[in-house]
């Protein structure tokens, strides 16, 4: 006898949302059978139309809201649902907030088999959770006429949606794709397909510093070269940013003091509150090539050309200036790096004696944050240009008392390890893994060092789960957690967490 199907492919139901998945999809239930519904909110009641069935669940497309959860608001852009950025544009910011909290919690709990009530803080949400990017990567090619376009890849595809405003990113960008395309166009230089391999340029990526007001436009081609290239310069530095000023009010307005700075030409600036805001105009100061001809989905190959400006731009978080390159890795939401490290800060609650390892350092920017208050800290990162920097931005910060290390973690730490017989000591470490959490290698090799700390900063709540259940099986205590969001509107939570070595 065949079982029974609840649903089947293209029937159309009305279902209620009771919940939202780990990537901020809804989840509604038709006689207990689950279906995934994307861009629906919980508390939603939806039409909906079955796109795919598997044994235990299936996935459906939204058709039409029936009844408007209390949560839902109307996406400011106008490609929330085609573009695959941002998840959760119609779920209110507040709600967001919540959800995430909840998500770092589940983790925990049902990963980590932490109990959390009690040590977890409230998340820290964005004051204005919108144009907060400060890098972008645009892929290029043509829409069905054959017009160069710029935009997002529509979610899960590596379809282009033309898009040049959008809103989580700085406006700057608006404005850098707008001279980048002209450039194109003007001197037929071919976009990249990639399924021929054909053409020449694959995205545009950019960086601003928001507190420096520099820019950083990088091409990234399929070949080594690009046509005219002084003819791309000259659009880029007659480009107008006056319409896009740091302090519009779109704009997240960054408060910074003006301590480390006196020197400066920043023009001054007072807020509504009477506190001092840094203005600079923005600037293009470096323009490079990024040479990636392999037939890939990543999208920066490893030779970085510079034709206009610095190799690199400069930028503030908090009182630390920061020296960047394309390849580096750089958080993309300075306002929320702040709260992030400051917490990271505190939680490490440093006397002024300690020593510090700072693991997946990337530029250092965490390590320097650290140094300010360590006897002395030691960064291990695997990008060299991005160790490069690390030793650079020390020195421009005055710093003396770090050392950087080029390799991968779990197998620098273990090697400096072994070098010492055992010697080698942390009173407390710092550990920022990619999402894929750390190497178990690495976490021994922690555990053996014997910090009274690891401050644990995360941007997957589940490999962190994973990785805080080792270490609290293997004499660490788990003190407190924080969620940071870095990310609105989309699914990506950051967490920090302090763990302490039981007596
Ligand atoms: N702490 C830094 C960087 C965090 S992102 C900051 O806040 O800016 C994670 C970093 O880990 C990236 O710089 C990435 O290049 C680096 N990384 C990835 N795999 C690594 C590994 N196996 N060992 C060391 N670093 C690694």
């Amino acid at each position: 006898m065949s079982e029974e199907r609840v649903c089947e492919k293209n029937d159309e139901l009305i279902i209620d949302i009771i919940d939202m998945g780990t990537e901020g999809e809804g989840i509604g239930r038709i006689d207990g059978y689950t279906l995934f519904v994307k861009d629906a909110v919980i508390g939603d009641r939806v039409k909906v139309k079955v796109i795919k069935t598997k044994k235990r669940f299936g996935y459906a497309r939204l058709m039409e809201i029936v009844k408007p959860s209390k949560w839902r608001v109307e996406p400011v852009c106008n490609v929330a649902r085609q573009c695959g950025g941002c998840q959760l544009q119609h779920c209110s910011y507040e709600k967001q907030l919540a959800w995430k909290q909840q998500k770092v919690a589940d983790c925990l709990e049902r990963i980590g088999g932490f109990d959390v009530k009690d040590i977890m803080e409230p998340i820290m949400g964005m004051d204005k959770p919108y144009h907060y990017r400060n890098k972008a990567q645009f892929p290029v090619g043509y829409d069905k006429e054959g017009n160069l376009v710029t935009g997002f890849y529509a979610g899960r595809t590596h379809s282009i949606i033309p898009s040049i405003d959008c809103a989580i990113q700085h406006p700057v960008n608006s404005v850098i794709l707008k001279a980048v395309l002209e450039y194109m166009n003007e001197n037929n230089v071919p976009a990249y397909n990639e399924k021929d391999g054909s053409g020449l340029v694959r995205h545009i990526l950019t960086r601003i510093g928001m507190v420096t007001g520099e820019i950083m436009v990088c091409l990234v081609i399929n070949g080594k070269n690009i046509p005219h290239k002084e003819k791309l310069i000259e659009k880029l530095l007659s480009c107008n940013f006056d319409d896009v000023c740091i302090l519009n009010d779109v704009c997240t307005p960054y408060n910074v003091s003006t301590t480390h700075d006196a020197n400066s030409t920043h023009d001054k600036n007072v807020d509504k509150k009477g506190e001092m805001l840094i203005q600079k105009p923005f600037q293009i100061k470096s323009v490079s090539l990024n040479i990636n001809t392999k037939n890939t989905n990543v999208i920066l190959g490893e030779k970085i050309k510079t034709i206009y400006g610095n190799p690199y731009i400069e930028d503030y978080i908090g009182d630390i200036r920061y020296r960047i390159s394309p390849l580096s890795f750089y958080q993309v939401n300075p306002v929320q790096t702040k709260k992030l490290y400051e917490t990271a800060l505190e939680y490490a609650d440093l006397k002024g004696g300690e020593v510090v390892w700072d693991l997946y350092c990337g530029i250092g920017t965490i390590s320097l944050f650290l140094a300010q208050k360590a006897a002395k800290v030691c960064g291990v990162e695997i990008v060299p240009q991005a160790i490069e920097d690390a030793k650079v931005n020390a020195k421009l910060n005055g710093m003396t008392n770090t050392e950087f290390f080029a390799g991968a973690a779990e197998d620098v730490v273990p090697e400096k390890y072994a070098e010492s017989n055992g010697k080698l000591k942390a009173d407390v470490v710092t550990i920022d893994p990619p999402r894929k959490g750390c190497d178990e290698k690495l976490l021994q090799t922690v555990i053996k060092m014997q910090p009274e700390k690891i401050v644990y900063v995360s941007c997957d709540p589940a490999t962190l789960a994973r990785d805080l259940k080792y270490l609290a099986e293997n004499g660490y205590k788990l003190e407190r957690v924080r969620a940071c969001d870095m990310f609105g509107h989309s699914f990506h939570v950051e967490t920090v967490c302090l763990l302490s070595k039981k007596p």
